[in-house]
C-alpha cells in the first residue's frame, strides 16, 4: 500500500513542486492551502505523515501543528515543519508545538523524502487508528471551536498552574496548608469528599488522611473505607494498620443536606499518589462524589498533578530542612532546641487547662569508662542502642529527646507520676540485662533516671526541669542503677 503524506503551503509553485517529487516517490499525495483547510484535510484523508509550510495566512503552521498534537484522535500522525531559514525563534515555538521535525525549504528533495520515510517508519498509523480518524470528520465550523476549546485549556491550565503557586506561601505550616489547598481546589472542582494526605521525612509521624467533606454527612464507616482504600494505593505504604493511620477532618458543611452512609453511593471516585522524580512518596489526594465526574478530564487534571507534585515537593523539602534542624544526628531523637521549645509550650497548656504532665530524665552510668574501656565509636553504639532502647518502651504522644552527651529527656503528656514509673522502670531494667555488643566486644550498662511532675507550685517549666534534674542526682548520689522521683526526696 502507498503511503499518503499531506502537504500545506499557502505557495501554489512550492505545492507543486513537492507534490510532483512526492508523486515520483510513490506516495499518494494529498493538497491544502493554508492551515484551515489542512486541518479538515486531516480528518478527510487521515495521512500518514503531515508537512507543512509555517508562514501561512489565517491559521500558520505552528498553531496547526499546536492543534494536531492537542488532539486524541490524530495526534499521532509525525508533523514535518518547513522553515525558510534556521531560524531559532521558529525552531522554539516549533517544538513547544509539538513538531515532530524541521527542514528547510532549500533542502534537497532526496534529504526531504528520507527524512519524511523515517517518521512514517518509525510513527506506523494503524488500520484502526485511520478508521477511527476518518470516523470523525467534522464540518461546519469545527474548526473555531476547536480553536476555542483548546485555547480555553490552555489559559485554564495556565491560571491553575498560578494560583497552585499562590499556595506556596502556606508550606511552612501543615495545617494551614491544607486548609487553603482544600478552599481552592473546591472552586473548580466537585466533590462531596476530597481527601489530602501530606507524606513526612519523619518516619514517626502518623499518617493522617485529611478530609474536606462537602454537602452532605458522611458517615464514620464510609470514611474509615476511604482511608483504607486511599493507603493501600499509596506506594511504600503496603501494610494497612489502624494504629499508624488516622483520619481528621478539616472541613464539614455546615448545614449538610443528606447523609452518606455507603461507599457505593459514590459514583465517581478518584485516587492518586503525589510522587517526587526520585520516585519517593510525597502524599497523595482522593475525591469522591456522588455524581458523574471525569476527574480525568485533561483540562485541569495533568496541570492539577504537575502543580501539586511540585507544591508537595516544596513543602516535603522545607519540612526535611525543618526534621534535620529539631532532630540530633546520632540517634534520630529530637535535640535539646526542640526540648525547650517543647517543653515550655506543654508547661503553659498545662498550666493553663490543667492536666497531668510528667518530665524523665535519664543518664547512662559511668559512660565515660565505656568511651575509656572500648572506644569511642563502642560509646556512640552505646548512644545509639540506648536511644533505641528508649524509643521502644513509650506511648506515640511522648516526646524523646537528647538532653546532653549521654543524657535523655522524655515528656509525657496526659501522664500522672505514678503512671509514668511503670514504663519507666521497666526501660531501666530493659537496658540493665541488655546485652551491648559491638565488633566483637560486649558489655552491660545501667542507667539512672529521675522524674517529676507538673504541680501549681511550679511557676515555669525551669522549676519542673530542676525538679527533675534533682532526682537524677538524687538517683546517681544513692547508688545507680535506679528511678527515684522528687516525691521521695
Ligand atoms: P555518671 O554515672 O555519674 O553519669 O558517670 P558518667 O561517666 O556517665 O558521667 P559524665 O557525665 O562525667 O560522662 C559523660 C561522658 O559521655 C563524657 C563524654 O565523653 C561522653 N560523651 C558525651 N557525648 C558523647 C557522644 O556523642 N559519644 C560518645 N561516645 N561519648 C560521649
Ligand atoms: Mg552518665
Ligand atoms: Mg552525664
Amino acid at each position: 500500500m502507498s503511503k499518503r503524506i499531506l502537504l500545506i503551503d499557502d505557495s501554489k509553485t512550492q505545492l507543486q513542486y513537492l507534490k510532483m517529487n512526492f508523486e515520483k516517490a510513490g506516495f499518494e499525495v494529498v493538497t491544502a492551502s493554508d492551515g484551515s483547510e489542512g486541518y479538515r484535510a486531516v480528518f478527510e484523508s487521515a495521512p500518514d505523515v503531515i508537512l507543512s509550510d509555517i508562514v501561512m495566512p489565517k491559521l500558520n503552521g505552528l498553531r496547526l501543528c499546536r492543534l494536531i498534537k492537542n488532539s486524541d484522535i490524530i495526534d499521532k500522525i509525525p508533523v514535518v515543519l518547513l522553515t525558510v531559514l534556521d531560524k531559532k525563534l521558529d525552531k522554539f515555538w516549533g517544538n513547544k508545538s509539538g513538531a515532530d521535525k524541521f527542514i528547510l525549504k532549500t533542502e534537497e528533495f532526496s534529504n526531504i523524502e528520507a527524512i519524511v520515510n523515517k517518521l512514517i517508519e518509525a510513527n506506523p498509523i494503524s488500520d484502526e487508528y485511520r478508521a477511527n480518524i476518518l470516523k470523525n470528520v467534522q464540518t461546519g465550523d469545527f474548526l473555531d471551536s476547536t480553536i476555542d476549546s483548546t485555547l480555553s485549556a490552555f489559559l485554564m491550565s495556565s491560571v491553575l498552574s498560578s494560583e497552585f503557586r499562590g499556595l506556596n506561601q502556606y508550606i511552612s505550616h501543615d495545617s494551614a496548608f491544607i486548609l487553603e489547598l482544600c478552599k481552592f481546589i473546591n472552586t473548580f472542582l466537585e466533590y462531596d469528599v476530597m481527601g489530602i494526605f501530606l507524606n513526612s521525612p519523619d518516619n514517626n509521624e502518623k499518617k493522617i488522611l485529611n478530609f474536606d467533606i462537602e454537602n452532605a454527612q458522611v458517615s464514620s464507616f464510609v470514611l474509615e473505607k476511604i482511608k483504607r482504600d486511599f493507603f493501600l494505593q499509596m506506594p511504600d505504604v503496603t501494610k494497612f494498620s489502624t494504629r499508624e493511620f488516622a483520619h481528621s477532618i478539616v472541613m464539614a458543611p455546615e448545614n449538610p443536606s443528606g447523609s452518606i452512609k455507603n461507599v457505593s453511593e459514590f459514583k465517581s471516585s478518584y485516587i492518586f499518589p503525589i510522587i517526587a522524580s526520585d520516585s519517593s512518596l510525597l502524599g497523595g489526594i482522593c475525591f469522591y462524589s456522588r455524581n458523574d465526574v471525569n476527574y480525568k478530564d485533561k483540562n485541569f487534571h495533568d496541570t492539577m498533578v504537575n502543580e501539586l507534585t511540585s507544591l508537595f515537593q516544596l513543602r516535603y523539602v522545607y519540612s526535611s530542612t525543618e526534621y534535620l534542624s529539631v532532630t540530633d544526628g546520632l540517634t534520630g531523637l529530637y535535640n535539646r532546641r526542640h526540648f525547650e521549645n517543647s517543653i515550655e509550650r506543654e508547661f503553659m497548656r498545662v498550666k493553663r487547662y490543667p492536666a497531668d504532665l510528667s518530665l524523665a530524665m535519664l543518664d547512662i552510668d559511668f559512660f565515660k569508662k565505656i568511651n575509656d574501656t572500648y572506644g569511642h565509636q563502642f560509646g556512640d553504639y552505646v548512644l545509639k542502642q540506648v536511644a533505641n532502647l528508649v524509643n521502644g518502651s513509650f506511648r506515640k504522644t511522648d516526646m524523646i529527646y537528647r538532653y546532653g552527651g549521654e543524657e535523655f529527656v522524655i515528656i509525657l503528656t496526659e501522664t500522672p507520676i505514678e503512671n509514668a514509673l511503670i514504663p519507666l522502670e521497666r526501660l531501666r531494667e530493659k537496658v540493665e540485662s541488655f546485652k551491648f555488643s559491638y565488633n566483637g566486644q560486649e558489655t552491660n550498662v545501667t542507667i539512672s533516671i529521675g522524674l517529676s511532675c507538673y504541680n501549681k507550685d511550679l511557676t515555669s517549666y525551669n522549676m519542673l526541669i530542676e525538679s527533675t534534674d534533682k532526682a537524677l542526682y538524687h538517683a546517681k548520689q544513692t547508688g545507680r542503677n535506679k528511678l527515684v522521683t522528687t516525691s521521695y526526696e
